[in-house]
């Protein structure tokens, strides 16, 4: 064990992990799947809530097979939640924020013990490889732990501040960072542990209590993280798991005046949506919005062309195409686009697709039926309006025919004035220009409306005006372990700029956790 032990995993080193760790996987895999099928409740108060109506997990990789059986929640379970959640703040924000703490870093601890078979899970719901799903996992307890320590860190955002100058009076001002209440976290099934255990254990360390909503997609993931905070000790109510239909639970949680501030990680439809609904309330309440990219890499005619080549496939097909950080943009500068390109194309067709809890397998499948359909309408696109190079086909032979597998796609060629330039397709695929200069490359960078991640390939004189002129929240030059993908907390907090994120300021850094509270001046005079 002494290798896994001295091995720090995160999306850049996840390439090359100890042998243990696909030993553990595996064994954990094989549990899993000798448990598969079962019906989980939700968690309101502390209770597992059954509803009337199911909804069936299944694997995309295998879409005959039910994986778990989840509640459809409705309306009255959203209003059960956030009446339980509302009910356990008196309590849970006026307990020492040391104590909240202790509780928040007992669940990740428990999070790292199950981190396995949180991990086969999420390969199977999501349909991730091995790797990122054991990723997602070891990032949220990271998340958890990252929360604790800016709340240490802060001394709990108690700041003594100056003293008024009074002649006959003492006076000591105080700021103090306090909760806002019911916080409701709704997440993506892209990242269906990080995305939900982050901002969570976020709203909980800084004393606001939660009610959690995840993907219909991914429930059984988040179920997990519901099961460690519970596990941990924190009291009945504190948060709350809930799960259905984002149109119908999640529409009724949003339009409640029952909660007190929102994060919302998904789509830019959805979430403009939300930032609408959610403003119809008695006042402006916090919206934390992290939506959608079009992440571009620019490559200069002075780059490494092979670390460009390597962090741009990794980072356009990683999961998929499916990460919100996916590099679905390449500007490559004239010079160096004929040897480039052939290289993207053989790295691509090098990748293996199958089921994603195989060791060898790099790309599983795309998530739902839904996404199947987007890949093939823009494949079709594609092949009208540009020049695919590979891909442009879902895979139906074999063992592929009973899953939802995409083969990945560059296309050239494609006008710059295409609506595929801009459109978030989330599937695996990948448009590269050619460009006259470095000028030409950022201004198409630039030209729309996310701002999330962007990549950049050049000489080190370059790298100054890359990071001083593009758009983005994360930017990343001359990486090879991905050109706009893997961001890791304490490292690279996350986050966007534009259509990408509401706030500016980015999870899993410094910024982040004030979000979660606000702040309260307490001026105390007395006769000197
Ligand atoms: P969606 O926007 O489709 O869904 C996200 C969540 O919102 C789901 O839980 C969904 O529930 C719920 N939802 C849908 N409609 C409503 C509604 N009216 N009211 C309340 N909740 C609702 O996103 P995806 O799950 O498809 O995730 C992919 C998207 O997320 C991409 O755009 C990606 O870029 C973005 N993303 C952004 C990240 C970031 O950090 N910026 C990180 C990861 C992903 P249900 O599943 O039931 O529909």
């Amino acid at each position: 064990m002494a290798a896994e032990s001295s091995f720090k995993l995160t999306y850049a080193t996840m390439f090359n992990p100890p042998e243990e760790m696909h030993v553990n996987f595996e064994n954990a895999l094989a549990k899993i799947r000798a448990n598969l099928g079962k019906e989980y409740g939700m968690l309101i108060d502390g209770k597992e809530v059954f509803a009337d109506e199911k909804v069936e997990d299944r694997n995309p990789a295998k879409t005959s097979e039910i994986l778990a059986l989840f509640q459809k929640g409705n309306a009255s379970h959203a209003e059960a939640a956030l009446a339980a959640a509302r009910k356990a703040f008196p309590m849970w924000s006026r307990m020492r924020w040391q104590d909240r703490v202790a509780l928040v870093r007992k669940a990740a601890e428990l999070m790292d013990q199950r981190l396995y078979e949180m991990s086969a899970v999420v390969a199977l719901e999501v349909g991730k490889n091995r790797m990122e799903a054991m990723g997602d996992v070891a990032e949220t307890a990271d998340l958890f732990r990252y929360a604790c320590d800016r709340m240490e860190a802060n001394n709990g955002f108690v700041t003594e501040m100056g003293r008024d100058p009074l002649v006959g009076f003492i006076s000591t001002n105080t700021s103090v960072l306090r909760p806002y209440g019911v916080w409701i976290v709704i997440s993506p099934f892209n990242f269906p542990a990080s995305l939900t255990g982050g901002p969570t254990a976020s709203a909980l360390v800084t004393g606001n209590t939660v009610v959690i909503k995840p993907a219909t997609d991914t429930p059984w993931t988040s179920r997990f993280i519901a099961e460690c905070l519970r596990d941990a000790g924190i009291p009945d109510g504190v948060f709350n798991f809930v799960t259905g239909p984002g149109s119908s639970l999640g529409q009724a949680l949003i339009t409640s005046q029952e909660a007190d501030g929102i994060t919302f990680t998904g789509s830019y439809d959805v979430g403009m949506k939300i930032y609408c609904d959610f403003s119809q309330g008695r006042y402006v309440r916090p919206t934390i919005l992290e939506l959608g990219g079009k992440n571009p890499a620019i490559v200069s005619r002075h780059a490494n062309l092979e670390d460009a080549a390597v962090g741009i496939v990794r980072s356009a097909f990683g999961l998929q195409g499916q990460k919100c950080s996916a590099c679905s943009r390449v500007f490559i500068e004239e010079p160096v686009y004929d040897q480039l390109v052939p290289r993207l194309v053989e790295l691509t067709q090098k990748l293996t697709i199958g089921d994603p809890t195989e060791r060898s397998v790099y790309l599983g499948p795309v998530v739902n039926k839904s996404s199947y359909r987007d890949y093939q309408e823009f494949s079709a696109e594609l092949h009208r309006a540009a020049r695919v190079l590979t891909g442009g086909k879902v895979l139906t032979e074999g063992s592929y025919a009973d899953g939802y597998f995409c083969a990945p796609t560059l296309a050239v060629d494609l006008p710059a004035d295409h609506r595929l330039w801009q459109h978030e397709m989330f599937v695996p695929i990948t448009t590269v220009a050619s460009v006259r200069n470095l000028d030409e490359a950022m201004q198409r960078a630039n030209d729309v409306n996310y701002g999330l991640t962007a990549g950049f390939y050049g000489a080190p004189e370059e790298v100054d005006w890359f990071f001083d002129n593009i758009q983005a929240g994360v930017c990343y030059a001359n990486r090879p372990q991905g050109a706009t993908t893997g961001a890791w907390p304490g490292f690279q907090p996350f986050g966007g700029w534009k259509g990408s994120g509401s706030t500016g300021k980015n999870a899993g850094g410094v910024h982040y956790l004030q979000l979660y509270m606000h702040e309260q001046i307490r001026t105390l005079v007395r006769r000197a």
